[in-house]
């Protein structure tokens, strides 16, 4: 994947907040009530390790489709 800014190649990084709790980014989607599953999917981070920019990707969008 190409960097929209400057066109170099973007590599993968991981990112993590500071506190060591080991926590990951995810995106999730639940439909409302307790017994309703958390839908989460993983997210991919791509960096230009030239620019800087951030690109964020979810792995498995698909699952986070909720009906209404
Ligand atoms: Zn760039």
């Amino acid at each position: 994947m190409k960097c929209i800014h400057c066109d170099t190649e973007m590599i993968t990084a991981n990112m993590e907040t500071e506190i060591p709790s080991g926590s990951v980014f995810f995106l999730w989607n639940k439909k409302k009530g307790i017994s309703n599953p958390m839908r989460k999917s993983p997210v991919t981070v791509y960096v230009c390790p030239e620019c800087g920019y951030i690109e964020l990707r979810a792995d498995k969008p698909k699952i986070l489709i909720i009906e209404k």
